[in-house]
């Protein structure tokens, strides 16, 4: 009997991206898997190899209440009756929703809702692969997450030039962010060197560079972003879901770390982590505090431009 999986991808970019490689290796096991998904980030899910279809569980809008958790667990349901539900999300909201479906096997990081629990692993992608796992993915399936380079919608930046640079100025905690200096810098010398750029992030990342005269797309879909991105020689970003879909569609990253720890992601021969082994306070938080509680933010403000371009050019992009 062919199982049919929901696996939830319910917070940013980079989380859907980290699931990939679990929703590749249970369609390969044999799964018939339902990528649940919220609906910003549906575009880019129905793209996900492996998932036979998407559903859009609308949980920060009309689903957002816990009247609308048992709607969206219903009409899940009613589109696929799921064996099983896997959650790589550890809120009581997610375990609520795989308990509603009535799945006889529910695997998950929460607290409640759950048949089984799995506690979560030292690094991304592996986390939720545990769950992958238990759910009967196997082993020789695991793979690094990829996406198909062609094929995405255009963007309103048009084509990119051949050997493009994409800067990713945001991330969603400010303490994440490159430093606009260093931005600056890294625009200023790359020009100088004739390799053309753009600009790529969400709505709320655009002021952040607002002045800088550059090439840009802000706030357009993430299908269209990846499009983008696909286009790129190379990206540069902090800790960021862009550089993580970046890599999935093989584009090699400079990642400029700040306050969370490059040890959570495997390793990968096509990112370059810039790290400041002198900033003794960092890693000072898994996902980023909102507010460098130092107050100075060296973890960021020490990072050079140069050391951006040698890395790019280590990557052989520049
Ligand atoms: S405490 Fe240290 S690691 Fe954390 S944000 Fe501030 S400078 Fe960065």
């Amino acid at each position: 009997m062919t199982q049919r999986t929901a696996l939830l991808a319910m917070a940013g970019v980079g989380d859907l991206v980290f699931t990939l490689p679990a929703v590749d290796a249970l369609a390969r096991a044999g799964h018939r898997v339902t990528l649940v998904t919220r609906p910003p980030l549906a575009g880019l899910a129905r793209r996900a190899v492996g998932a036979n279809d998407v559903f859009v569980w609308d949980k920060r809008g009309v689903d957002a209440s816990p009247l609308g958790t048992l709607r969206a667990a219903r009409r899940l349901v009613e589109a696929s009756a799921v064996h099983i539900v896997l959650a790589p999300h550890p809120s009581v909201r997610s375990g609520l929703f795989a308990w509603l479906t009535g799945a006889p096997c529910r695997i998950g990081w929460g607290p409640l809702g759950y048949t089984t629990r799995v506690d979560r692993g030292p690094r991304f992608i592996e986390d939720v692969w545990a769950l992958a796992e238990r759910a009967g993915a196997r082993s020789e399936d695991f793979a690094p997450p990829r996406l198909p380079r062609d094929g995405w919608p255009d963007s309103a930046a048009g084509k990119l030039a051949a050997g493009t640079i994409a800067i990713l100025p945001g991330a969603n905690y400010e303490t994440k962010r490159p430093p606009l200096a260093l931005l600056e810098g890294l625009l200023e010398r790359l020009g100088a060197m004739g390799v053309p750029t753009v600009l790529i992030g969400g709505v709320g990342e655009a002021p952040h560079v607002g002045a800088l005269p550059q090439r840009a797309s802000f706030g357009e879909p993430l299908e269209v972003v990846a499009g983008l991105l696909a286009q790129c020689r190379a990206v540069v970003g902090g800790d960021t879901g862009l550089v993580h879909l970046a890599r999935a569609l093989g584009v090699p990253a400079v990642v400029v770390w700040g306050p969370t720890s490059e040890a959570r992601l495997p390793d990968d021969r096509g990112r370059i982590d810039l790290e400041r082994v002198d900033v003794p306070c960092r890693p000072c938080s898994p996902h980023g505090p909102r507010r460098c509680p130092r107050v100075h933010h060296a973890c960021m403000r020490r990072h050079e431009a140069d050391a951006v371009v040698e890395s790019l050019q280590v990557l052989g992009a520049v």
